[in-house]
């Protein structure tokens, strides 16, 4: 069908590894049909590294992966596992590949999950490339990370039901989402959900602003205050946050809703199914097209490699134009 399918490459071994998203079934889907199209077979790795040690690895193909575009989670399951970061560990991992004939890789995580597969291809020297599957959009390289759009989605739809009890009774709300490095979710399901103020770990806002901030809404008398928190946030959590105030004023009638990890399931949104669309066709076109090593991201809605050097280590920067209109809109 194509030139492609002349590359050396026979036997694609797909996987997802460390936190589940939202659209990473979507991503499996496009691995899997993609090397079907290029005649390649495909195989799936169960529980990322773990069940590449255990050599716990099922054929696939382009029928096995219907009826699952729309669904969370990962038919393939995911898992954290020590072992891989040991030598040894990769070791086995790599001759359980070796003997189903796997030749390349296409591993679906994050940071970690890419730093695990980078050591494996310079170890054994197997082409591998990984697509980012995290809801907490912290990756460098690329603008968008698969099961962000979906979990913000629904940290906003929480916000909005929360804003309805907020609103009857004159209360203060803490919503905690998720994001231990990253602000994320919280600055744009912030925004997106009207929030009175957004406390995210890469911003020094102080525990004086934020009281400031809301007793200024108290003259104002604004009738509902939610104030957005991500879990990383440098000046306490949603629930020492809310203490603090308490102490402080008794204005407020406070409470505390910790979103947790009902932001990770549920159908992924239309975004995140074509992201994850997209991505997987790239990440097995360009291993066939030789990458290695790289990770797929998308930046100004192209489609690009990013090297590991390029990755590990750099920040996906919160944009100071989303903090500004955040504050303005605030008032
Ligand atoms: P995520 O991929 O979502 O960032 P983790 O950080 O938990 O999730 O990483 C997933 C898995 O990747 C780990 O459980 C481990 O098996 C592997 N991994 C992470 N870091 C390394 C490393 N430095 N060396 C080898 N393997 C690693």
């Amino acid at each position: 069908r194509c030139s492609m399918s002349q590359n050396k490459i026979k036997r694609i071994g797909v996987f997802t590894s460390g936190g589940d998203a939202p659209g990473m079934n979507a991503a499996i889907r496009a691995v899997v049909r993609t090397a079907s199209y290029y005649q390649k077979e495909v195989f799936g790795i169960m529980r990322g590294y773990e069940g590449m040690i255990e050599g716990d690895i099922v054929k696939l193909g382009a029928r096995s992966v219907g009826n699952i575009i729309q669904r969370g989670g990962t038919i393939l399951k995911t898992a954290r596992c020590q072992e891989f970061r040991t030598p040894e560990g990769r070791k086995k991992a790599f001759e359980n590949l070796q003997r189903e004939g796997i030749d390349a890789l296409v591993g679906i995580g994050g940071d970690g999950s890419f730093t695990g597969l980078h050591y494996l291809t310079k170890e054994f020297n197997i082409p591998g490339v990984c697509i980012p599957g995290t809801i907490d959009n912290d990756l460098a390289g690329t603008d968008y990370t698969i099961g962000y759009d979906t979990a913000t989605n629904t940290a906003v739809e929480a916000i909005d039901r929360i804003r309805d009890t907020a609103l009857s009774h004159n209360r203060l709300f803490f919503i905690e989402v998720m994001g231990r490095n990253s602000g994320y979710i919280a600055i744009n399901s912030g925004i997106a959900g009207g929030a009175a103020a957004i406390i995210i770990p890469e911003e020094n806002m102080t525990f004086e602003e934020l009281m400031n901030h809301l007793t200024e809404g108290e003259g104002t008398s604004k009738k509902s205050n939610l104030v957005v928190v991500a879990e990383g946030s440098k000046i306490g959590d949603a629930n020492e946050l809310a203490r603090r105030v308490a102490e402080r004023s008794s204005y407020f009638d406070i409470k505390v809703t910790i979103l947790g990890h009902l932001q990770r399931g549920g159908a992924p949104s239309y975004f995140d199914r074509v992201l994850a669309s997209k991505m997987g066709v790239a990440a097995v076109e360009g291993l066939l097209a030789g990458q290695t090593d790289v990770m797929v991201g998308i930046r100004n809605n192209k489609m690009v490699f990013n090297s590991f050097e390029t990755i590990i280590n750099h920040i996906h920067e919160i944009d100071n134009e989303s903090l500004r209109i955040a504050k303005i809109l605030s008032i």
